[in-house]
C-alpha cells in the first residue's frame, strides 16, 4: 500500500530503523523487529547507510522482510547523490520486486573525502527520474530548523515545494526538540503550497552524548527545556534515560493535541524505548479530532 493514502483517515505512526553495521550481528536487528512489530506501527521505514553507495542489499532486505514477513508497510530509503543512473535502476527494480512500494528520497550527506557521482545533485532529481519510469509513492524529507546548508527557511521550503511539484506524496522531518520550530514550518510550508501530509520526525535522546553529535550532525538547536534536562540529569544514565522518554512523549501529546498529520519515531533500533512511548501515547493516536 502507498502510505501516503493512510493519512486519509488517521493519524499515522511510523517507526524507523536502521541496517546492521558489517561487524554486527545481523540477527539483532530481527528480535528488534519482532518487538517492533506487535506495536502495529501503520510503517516501518528502513535507512540506507549514510552518504548512500551501491550497497543497499541490507536495506533492500529489511525492508521486504518489514513487509512480507511482519506484514507491516515497509518504506526504503534512497539517497541518490552517489548513484549512476544504472545504480538507481537496480535499486529501483530490486525494490519492486519485493513488493516495497514506498521510497523515501533523499541527496544523502556528501562526504569531504568522495565526490558525488554527478547523476542526481538534489532529491528532486531523483523524484522526477522514479516518477517517469515508476509507480512508487514517492516521500521526501524536510526540516523545521531549515537544512544546515541553506541561507534560509524560505530558500530551503522553495526547494522543497519543488520536490513536491515534483512528485513527492508525503514529508518526514528531521528531528527537533521545540515543536514551534515545526508549527512554524508547517505555517509556512502551507503558505506556499506544500499541502501534502508531514509525519513530524521524533528522536528520543536518552543519553547526553547521542544529543550532542545530532546537534552537530544536522545543526538543529538545542531548547534551554532540553538544555536543563541534560544538566540535571545528563550524568545520571538511568535518570537520562527516563527524562528523554519523557521529553518525546511530551513533544508527541503536544502534536498530537494540535492535529499533526504523523509521528516518525527515530526508533535507534531500540524497541524497548518505542514501547515505552507508545504506551504512553496510543490511546491519544486513536481519538479523532474536529
Ligand atoms: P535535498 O532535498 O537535495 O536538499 C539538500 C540541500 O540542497 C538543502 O539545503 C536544499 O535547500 C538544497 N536544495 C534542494 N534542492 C535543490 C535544487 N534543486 N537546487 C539547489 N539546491 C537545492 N541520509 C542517508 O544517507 N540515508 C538515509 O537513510 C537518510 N534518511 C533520512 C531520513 C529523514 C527523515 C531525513 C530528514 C534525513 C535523512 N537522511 C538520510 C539525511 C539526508 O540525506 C541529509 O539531510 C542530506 O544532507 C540532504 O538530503 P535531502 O534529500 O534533504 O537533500
Amino acid at each position: 500500500m502507498k502510505t501516503s493514502e493512510l493519512f486519509r483517515d488517521r493519524t499515522v505512526l511510523s517507526f524507523e530503523v536502521f541496517p546492521p553495521k558489517p561487524t554486527s550481528d545481523e540477527t539483532v536487528i530481527y528480535k528488534t523487529l519482532e518487538e517492533l512489530a506487535k506495536l502495529r506501527p501503520d510503517c516501518v521505514s528502513v535507512t540506507y547507510g549514510a552518504g548512500g553507495g551501491a550497497n543497499c542489499e541490507k536495506t533492500v532486505q529489511i525492508a521486504s522482510d518489514v513487509k512480507n514477513k511482519y506484514g507491516i508497510e515497509s518504506v526504503a530509503h534512497l539517497p541518490c547523490v552517489y548513484l549512476s543512473e544504472n545504480d538507481a535502476v537496480n535499486i529501483l527494480d530490486k525494490l519492486k520486486a519485493n513488493g516495497i512500494e514506498n521510497i523515501l528520497a533523499l541527496r544523502g550527506d556528501i562526504s569531504e573525502n568522495t565526490a558525488p557521482n554527478g547523476r542526481f545533485s538534489h532529491a528532486n532529481e531523483l523524484i522526477e527520474f522514479i516518477c517517469e519510469r515508476y509507480d512508487f509513492n514517492i516521500i521526501t524529507a524536510c526540516y523545521p530548523e531549515k537544512h544546515f546548508e541553506a541561507e534560509s527557511l524560505s530558500e530551503d521550503l522553495t526547494h522543497l515545494k519543488n520536490k513536491v511539484d515534483s512528485g513527492a506524496a508525503q514529508l518526514i522531518t528531521q528531528l527537533f526538540l521545540d515543536n514551534r520550530y515545526f508549527y512554524d514550518f508547517l505555517e509556512q510550508a502551507r503558505k506556499i503550497g506544500i499541502n501534502v501530509p508531514v509525519e513530524a520526525g521524533i528522536m528520543p535522546v536518552v543519553n547526553a552524548k547521542q544529543i550532542t553529535r545530532m546537534v552537530k550532525l544536522c545543526g538543529i538547536k538545542l531548547p534551554e527545556k532540553f538544555r536543563k534536562v541534560i544538566e540535571k540529569y545528563g550524568d545520571n544514565p538511568t535518570a537520562m534515560y527516563d527524562a528523554g522518554i519523557a521529553y518525546a512523549i511530551d513533544q508527541i501529546v503536544d502534536l498530537l493535541s494540535q492535529g499533526v498529520d504523523g509521528i516518525h519515531l527515530y526508533t535507534m533500533n531500540n524497541a524497548y524505548v518505542a514501547e515505552r512511548i507508545y504506551n504512553a501515547v496510543y490511546s491519544l493516536i486513536s481519538v479523532k479530532t474536529g
